[in-house]
């Protein structure tokens, strides 16, 4: 039976879901305003491989991940410019075409890293009455208060009535001290008061009307107005990186109570972040390195390309609540492991049972471990390891050098789709092991794109361009044949 690790009562537990056979999940995505890196990808694969294990036990998941485009205003504390806003005035562009460009981008990323789309991807900025009648409710309950036509948490009475910073293990004492003095707090009663509402300055180009002002909803409302709104008051699990614990994920714990009386969540989950050669990421380090730069090799700390699979594998090789450390090294031996699999893979489907070997119980206790293994708060590392073991008697298997009965080849080749392709969400069909996804793909479309016209060429007689794209490509090294349904080939 599944355990999740908890993170708001710091232990793990038994996973049981609210409705039978049904999950409601909420992860916090993106805020789209220039491209996905590293930071935006373990909790896209984290919550992925959740995802994937939860409808491998049969659940019917509802999983909903948002786009933030409004209110994630630069510093957490309510204040500095708006992200979109920003990008969108120094590019000169409408903020919808920076989400727009953004969101296109991050689709890709992760389609390139196969991370399954979200049930729901509801974004801010469609979702502003929503996020009004929460910021309303709040204030009929006496926990907010009216500034200068922003609305405050009132942070004070809220935590006499409720456990402010029980997610994070804060004290409001220890809030108090780490909260920043910025301008504007005049309007605020206190300085860890965080903002419902924010009236919108001359400046600001993105805002909606509300009773308080021409403004615009603060950063945390969206989760809660959109987890709600799509999964219920109550729901089971909602998930995000560690850094989204405080102030984040703490303040959509204190809305929830201020406005229903009782907590939505049942299961908070959070990844461990990612540091780059032993250093946290961030702009002041230069190692602030995209998806896209990593699939390109195109940055100073990298000596190559790294296929996204490279990128998934290695991520997936760290249990998610550890911290992972990119390095080129790390990176290439992640590469040179994710080949070794996919090469294990390859020869799994070719190989041919024995004839007369007796059946063992090799690949049903695998299974059985593997199931283990994730049912222990998803403990991908150890999936891997026991993909490891499998391999080494697949390779003596394809060497001769033992036997397998036709009913264990079955059950392995089963064992391997399930926990490696469905589970894991690893693509180890790819021709070339170790090479690059994108570029193989690239190359498949484009071989199978000449031989298609070859075929029409043949079919219209027209013998010359049939021959011409058979030679040429003959000559870069193809080997063609043709078949009764069309034609094959190899490199
Ligand atoms: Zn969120």
């Amino acid at each position: 039976m599944l355990q999740i690790y908890n993170t708001l009562t710091r232990q793990k537990e038994y996973f049981r879901p609210l409705h039978e056979g049904h999950v409601g999940m909420y992860v916090c995505g993106p805020t789209v305003y220039g491209d996905a890196h590293l930071g935006h990808a373990r909790p896209a694969i984290t919550f992925d491989l959740l995802y994937r294990y939860l409808q491998h036990l049969g659940y019917k998941v509802r999983y909903v991940r948002n786009i933030t485009d409004v209110g994630h205003l630069e510093h957490d504390a309510d204040e500095g410019e708006d992200k979109i806003a920003k990008k969108a005035r120094l590019e000169q562009l409408e903020p919808m075409e920076v989400v727009q460009y953004y969101t296109n981008r991050y689709h890709r990323d992760m389609e390139l890293l196969n991370v399954l789309p979200p049930s729901i991807e509801p974004h801010a900025s469609g979702h502003i009455i929503e996020q009004m009648a929460f910021v309303q409710k709040i204030l009929d309950h006496g926990y907010a208060y009216v500034s200068n036509g922003s609305v405050y948490m009132d942070v004070e009475k809220y935590a006499k009535d409720f456990p402010y910073g029980k997610l994070s293990g804060r004290n409001l004492e220890d809030i108090k001290t780490e909260t920043r003095e910025l301008d504007g707090q005049a309007e605020k009663k206190h300085s860890y008061d965080f903002a419902l509402w924010k009236k919108a300055s001359p400046e600001h180009i993105m805002h909606w009307p509300s009773p308080w002002s021409e403004g615009f909803p603060g950063w945390h409302m969206e989760c809660s107005a959109m987890g709600t709104k799509y999964l219920g008051e109550e729901f089971d699990i909602h998930g995000g990186g560690m850094d989204l614990m405080f102030p984040h994920h703490e303040a959509e714990i204190a809305q929830s109570c201020a406005a229903l009386g009782h907590d939505t969540v049942h299961y908070w989950m959070h990844n461990n972040m990612i540091t780059i050669a032993g250093k946290k990421m961030g702009k002041s380090y230069n190692n602030f390195i995209t998806l896209e730069q990593f699939f390109r090799g195109e940055h100073s700390l990298l000596t190559k390309p790294f296929s996204p699979m490279t990128i998934r594998f290695f991520i997936l090789m760290a249990h998610y609540r550890s911290t992972v450390d990119f390095s080129s090294a790390a990176l290439e031996a992640a590469e040179k492991g994710f080949a070794r699999l996919q090469e294990a893979y390859q020869r799994l489907q070719k190989l041919q049972a024995t004839a007369g070997a007796t059946t063992t119980d090799a690949a049903s206790v695998l299974a059985e471990k593997c199931a283990e293994a994730m049912d222990d708060d998803l403990n991908s590392p150890i999936v891997i390891s026991l993909l490891f073991d499998s391999a080494k008697r697949i390779n003596s298997v394809f060497d001769g050098k033992e036997t397998i009965a036709a009913e264990e080849l079955e059950q392995l080749r089963k064992v391997w789709q399930t926990y490696a392709i469905d589970i894991l969400g690893l693509q180890l069909e790819g021709a070339s092991a170790g090479g690059d996804e994108a570029q193989t793909q690239a190359l498949h479309g484009a071989v199978d794109m000449l031989l298609n016209m070859r075929l029409e060429a043949k079919r219209n007689k027209d013998w010359g361009t049939s021959d011409k794209i058979r030679n040429e490509l003959t000559a870069l090294g193809f080997n063609i044949k043709d078949t009764k349904d069309g034609f094959e080939w190899t490199l």
